[in-house]
């Protein structure tokens, strides 16, 4: 069986995985939706309040390519068997419910117990996900398929769908960026800011070991101070042809959803975002190099 071969992007928020899925997406062999786990809530149920956008501008319920990928899974799977949303892996529809459940299955599946709890239903959400791939595979004409959905929690089930050949892109990004960028959206304390990134990092490190996934890393910076040398080196562990790609990603219409000024957003250039240098007192850069010392390989210097 040839398997398909599936790069998942894995990073915390605001670490620029929507120009990783841009530049990747330029590849001739890859294709990709952007973040696999919106699918469902954007084509299944758009709410009228909130309609999301696609990066080629029209509403993801009106956008012909994403119509075309829905009706085709519609033909191969029944939704009956379907009661929560499927790409986002849910167990139950209840939040706290659901994440007892798949706090449950991650800790039997990670101490590798020969079972665990909801395998019938797992199966099933991940048949959803593997045909839903097949799919944009068909019509894109792609051979690679590039998920960014981001999050450590969807890689335990994902790495039991036999028939894909997973491998991930780790993207990491300066604590105190992405410190300054938490602060933001969030009413925590820098200590606290600095606490869950590194919470965050120990987690991704301890699944992606404990499940031995296939997996390279990447700093945003890096990517943006020399582009073509991380592209070139991306490709190759993608086993893919490292010169196939444009940094000129604009050029090309996709349909991604991301990050949403940067989706629809027409700067051209890779900018490196340093906005922290600004923001952050010395005192707050103090607290985070305190906390993230055991992190320094990932500072972005200069
Ligand atoms: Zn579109």
């Amino acid at each position: 069986m040839q398997k398909i071969r599936y790069v998942y992007i894995l990073s915390q928020r605001y670490s620029g995985s929507t120009l990783l899925s841009f530049l990747l997406g330029t590849h001739p062999r890859i294709s990709t939706i952007g973040e696999r786990r919106k699918f469902f809530k954007h084509s299944f149920l758009p709410d009228e309040e909130k309609i999301r956008t696609c990066s080629c501008g029209k509403p993801f319920h009106q956008c012909e390519h994403w119509n075309a990928i829905k009706k085709n899974l519609l033909a191969r799977i029944d939704m009956a068997d379907y009661s929560t949303n499927p790409t986002e892996f849910n167990l139950f529809e209840n939040i706290y419910l659901n994440r007892l459940a798949t706090e449950t299955f991650k800790w039997a599946l990670l101490h590798k117990l020969p079972f665990w709890p909801f395998r019938k239903k797992i199966a099933r959400l991940c048949t959803f996900n593997r045909i839903l791939v097949e799919e944009i595979l068909n019509i894109d004409g792609g051979s690679v398929f590039l998920d960014s959905s981001k999050t450590i929690e969807h890689i335990p089930f994902l790495s039991l769908i036999p028939e894909i050949d997973l491998r991930v892109i780790w993207l990491t990004r300066d604590p105190r960026a992405q410190v300054n960028s938490a602060l933001k959206y969030n009413r925590w304390s820098v200590h606290e800011a600095a606490q869950n990134w590194k919470k965050e990092m120990v987690k991704n490190a301890e699944i992606l070991d404990r499940l031995q996934i296939n997996h390279s890393l990447l700093g945003y910076e890096q990517l943006c101070r020399a582009p073509e040398q991380e592209m070139a080196r991306l490709l190759k562990f993608l086993d893919l042809d490292p010169t196939g790609y444009s940094l000129n990603f604009r050029q090309q219409t996709q349909h991604i959803m991301g990050n949403y000024s940067m989706r629809l957003g027409k700067e051209v250039n890779i900018m490196e975002r340093t906005e922290w240098r600004d923001n952050l007192s010395p005192g707050q850069i103090r607290v985070i190099e305190s906390v993230t010392r055991d992190y320094r390989s990932h500072y972005a210097e200069g």
